[in-house]
């Protein structure tokens, strides 16, 4: 069969031949690209006893261990560790393929080595960002930007984008992956889009400056931004009324938060908006999205790209893999990346409802969709909070209470000690901006009940501010990230120690690339 069929209708393949393709591009992938120019997997394969050839099926994926957050890290034996995995071609290889003669050949040496130095030189990067650990940077070649823009035709294709539509990237402008997915694909996809770099560079009057020029008729960035500048857009009477879609990503996003958005939509006089999800993570150098359902019906998921990547959903504390539509971890494995490539990527990342195969019940596509909620366990890791009544408490549960309880605008969960003092017990304080006029004391005990039957502990405090004091809790407009949990229970800690969320990560000296020697 045909391997070129999963690019070209990488939409419209039933289960079993999308697997057998998808199976026979990874172990070229393998054979040809990663192994013989990836130091990390050379490695791993060869300690391990394996070979690409041993590879043939998606099942033998299992056999090859897992990479997680903790192998990217720099170790004392290892203090450039991202260039393990940066693939580094060997000329000698390269130079004695085959293909490579026949190419040079045909169209001369000129055109080989210009065509590996588009597979293989990194040119662009973006990095993680988190709480807890250093951003890793990701490299990308010419080759990965290409596959960039077509993921990100794709989602757009997916999430319903029109041509004729204006859109309004408010996503942070910094080296993240969804900045860029969304540049990338608004230009390949061939539609008018203007990208504000979110609050910090524009400021929030910024953001609703370009909202009342353009008058998008779609949004697109993290709902938590998107949710603040809507409502100062309501507040200051500004109209919007053609906004059919927001698309939101960045962060999970709880039915709740859906519905808040489409109210404040609303508001700004759009009688019909939508909200589709992506999800995303730097190491896949690509976002999947939802497809626009109505209001009453479930999401059908995220549409993956079966030609670019191969997921699999594990049991987290066995790593068995599950069948499908069984919920998990999710592992990533691209099929066609260069630059920085990690494989069976373990994403920390549990989605309840597995992946499937069967076509979308809403837009029909066939591609394999990750179905129903994620919840990132590395945030809940990052915020144990083991002193209140010696009860672990689930974060991603409170978040969910929160975002989805009614007469809740914007919140803020903070943590800290009490008194400030570094020896004496944690606090839980909630702060609340409230969407109506609810009578406080009612709203608190609503909470609280709400708290208790989720998580069995309740906030200390519960603190009401205005909307402008929320927006400054969560650093709307100065922060890349609004703050929707916030740790003050190191506030003593000196400064420097207080990682912020925006560092850039330090780029690994890079070997450049000398394909001249190649046709040699
Ligand atoms: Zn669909």
């Amino acid at each position: 069969m045909n391997p070129k069929l999963l690019t070209t209708r990488w939409q419209q393949l039933p289960e079993n031949t999308v697997r057998r393709l998808q199976a026979q591009k990874l172990q070229g992938y393998l054979r040809d690209v990663v192994l013989p120019f990836s130091a990390y997997y050379r490695e791993l394969f060869r300690s391990n006893g394996l070979t690409a050839d041993m590879i043939r099926s998606l099942d033998d994926l299992r056999r090859l261990p897992f990479t997680s957050k903790t192998d990217l890290l720099n170790t004392p034996d290892h203090p450039q560790r991202m260039r393990d995995f940066l693939l580094v071609p060997d000329q000698q290889v390269l130079a004695h393929r085959g293909s490579t003669v026949l190419r040079a050949l045909l169209s001369g040496r000129e055109h080989v080595r210009k065509g590996f130095e588009a597979e293989f030189r990194p040119i662009f990067m973006t990095s993680t960002t988190g709480r807890s650990a250093e951003p890793v940077p990701f490299l990308f070649t010419q080759h990965d930007l290409t596959n960039l823009a077509l993921a990100g035709q794709r989602l757009f294709e997916t999430c319903g984008g029109q041509r004729e539509m204006r859109l309004l990237n408010m996503f942070p402008y910094a080296p993240h992956l969804a900045f860029w997915q969304t540049h990338y694909g608004g230009v390949a996809f061939g539609v008018f889009t203007a990208s504000t770099g979110g609050g910090k560079v524009m400021g929030t009057e910024g953001n609703l400056r370009l909202i009342d020029k353009i008058k998008p008729d779609v949004i697109i960035g993290m709902p938590t931004f998107i949710y603040h500048v809507l409502h100062q857009a309501a507040e200051l009477g500004l109209r919007c009324e053609n906004l059919r879609r927001i698309v939101v990503g960045g962060e999970k996003i709880p039915e709740g938060m859906r519905r808040k958005l489409v109210n404040l939509a609303f508001e700004l006089g759009a009688r019909q908006t939508d909200v589709v999800a992506t999800y995303g993570f730097t190491e896949a150098k690509m976002a999947w999205g939802e497809c626009p359902c109505g209001p009453d019906e479930t999401s059908a998921g995220y549409h993956s790209y079966p030609d670019l990547g191969v997921f699999e959903i594990i049991n987290p504390k066995t790593g068995e893999t599950v069948p499908p539509g069984t919920p998990g971890e999710m592992v990533f494995t691209p099929l066609d990346s260069r630059g920085t490539v990690v494989l069976r990527y373990r994403t920390g990342d549990f989605i309840d409802g597995g992946l499937v195969y069967e076509p979308c019940p809403h837009c029909g596509r066939r591609a394999p969709r990750l179905v129903g909620n994620i919840s990132r366990s590395s945030e809940v890791k990052e915020m144990r909070l083991d002193k209140i009544k010696g009860t672990l408490v689930d974060f991603n549960q409170l978040e969910h209470v929160l975002d989805d309880a009614e007469h809740v605008g914007a919140w803020q969960l903070e943590l800290r000690k009490r008194n400030d003092d570094p020896l004496e017990v944690d606090e839980l304080i909630l702060h609340v901006h409230k969407s109506d006029g609810i009578r406080p004391d009612k709203l608190i005990r609503d909470l609280n009940n709400q708290f208790v039957a989720r998580t069995e502990i309740h906030p200390n405090r519960i603190i009401f501010h205005d909307a402008d004091e929320m927006r400054e809790l969560q650093g709307v407009g100065v922060q890349l990230k609004e703050q929707k949990i916030v740790d003050n229970r190191k506030q003593n800690a000196p400064r420097e120690s207080r990682r912020k969320d925006d560092d850039v990560a330090a780029v690994p000296e890079v070997r450049p690339v000398e394909t001249t020697e190649v046709c040699k």
